[in-house]
């Protein structure tokens, strides 16, 4: 008699285990909230819920998130005419959703920051050529700007582990300016993220006096097609008229933010050593094609003997490198945390 309940009681729990802890989708999409959508003409279903869309199809073992994101346990399955999530799948699912996904208070998040420092390779861009205690030295754009990229790299990389933070070029190599926008517009972006586009150079002139930094963005007055056809899904005229107008609008308001800030941030750092020159307003070739809030540095003039003194210091462009940072850096914070943008 004791024996036969053992045996019972251990084969209730060792089907309990195989079967009794799955649920059905239903209410298993309750227990998180959310809401299940079934397409029974493609035999695929989605879990939505407030924060994620849950994608799967039965016998497939894997779930994949509108994030991209595959949770990967045992397959969804049907069994009398009802869709079952298995127990450990239904775990992961439950606790994927647990954690929140990356979005900030304004719902607004940059996502990539993409820097270009200009020229490289058989491009030198401007040369200044000084003279220092009797010998004479050459202050190169390419390298200068170069420096500063990488230095403006990795202290982003080390604040933002979550945001890719690209380069145009790590090296001494020359990408085109078409390849430059290219690459930032490859970059990959969800709803809602934004990819930030500094460009580095640094000036030159024939008037060896010429001196200081300014920074560049977009005129609100250019027209570009910032969201085409296929992004909107429509190829109603107006509509993508108007909305690219909008987007337009947004895209250098944003751009005239970011220069603001990157200008006070620079002004903090080198505005005792040389005079800031202000913001200007220039439809440049990179900072026009690239879909996203752009701008252009213009860290000093290699021309100005004492400018050509000061970019030729690995210290003092580490200076620059940290008021660019530090610009960016207000500005990242004020477009994640503003309820608008
Ligand atoms: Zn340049």
């Amino acid at each position: 008699m004791g024996r036969k309940i053992l045996f019972i009681l251990l084969l209730f729990l060792i089907s309990s285990m195989l079967f009794g802890a799955d649920t059905d989708i239903f209410s298993f999409a309750k227990s998180i909230s959310g809401k299940v959508i079934w397409d029974s003409r493609t035999g695929s279903g989605q879990i939505s819920t407030s924060r994620y869309i849950y994608n799967f199809i039965p016998g497939v073992p894997w779930v994949v998130t509108d994030k991209g994101d595959k949770i990967g346990q045992d397959a969804i399955y049907i069994k009398n005419g009802m869709v079952m999530i298995p127990d450990a799948l239904a775990k992961a699912v439950t606790s994927y959703n647990g954690t929140a996904a990356k979005k900030s208070a304004s719902g607004h998040r940059v996502a990539a920051i993409f820097i270009d420092p200009g020229h490289g390779g058989k491009d030198p861009g401007a040369i200044g050529t000084h003279k220092k205690n009797g010998r004479s030295f050459k202050v190169m754009e390419k390298s200068a700007v170069l420096d500063v990229g990488k230095n403006l790299r990795n202290k982003l990389v080390s604040t933002y582990p979550d945001k890719k933070i690209l380069m145009s070029r790590t090296g001494d190599t020359y990408p085109t300016l078409d390849e430059r926008v290219k690459m930032a517009n490859r970059v990959k972006l969800g709803p809602n993220e934004t990819i930030l586009f500094v460009s580095i150079h640094a000036n030159a002139s024939l008037k060896p006096q010429a001196n200081g930094f300014e920074v560049w963005y977009l005129p609100q007055e250019y027209r570009r097609t910032v969201v085409d056809s296929q992004s909107i899904n429509s190829t109603n005229k107006n509509l993508l008229s108007a909305v690219n107008t909008i987007a337009e609008e947004e895209l250098s308001m944003e751009s005239e933010l970011l220069a603001k800030s990157v200008m006070s941030g620079m002004k903090d750092k080198i505005g005792k050593d040389i005079p800031c020159r202000g913001i200007k307003q220039e439809s440049w070739f990179v900072v026009r094609n690239a879909k996203m809030p752009s701008i252009l540095i213009e860290i000093g003039f290699v021309t100005n003997p004492k400018e050509g003194e000061l970019l030729s210091s690995a210290s003092y462009l580490q200076k620059i490198s940290d008021g660019i940072y530090n610009g960016i850096k207000d500005f990242v914070y004020t477009f994640e945390h503003s309820g608008k943008k």
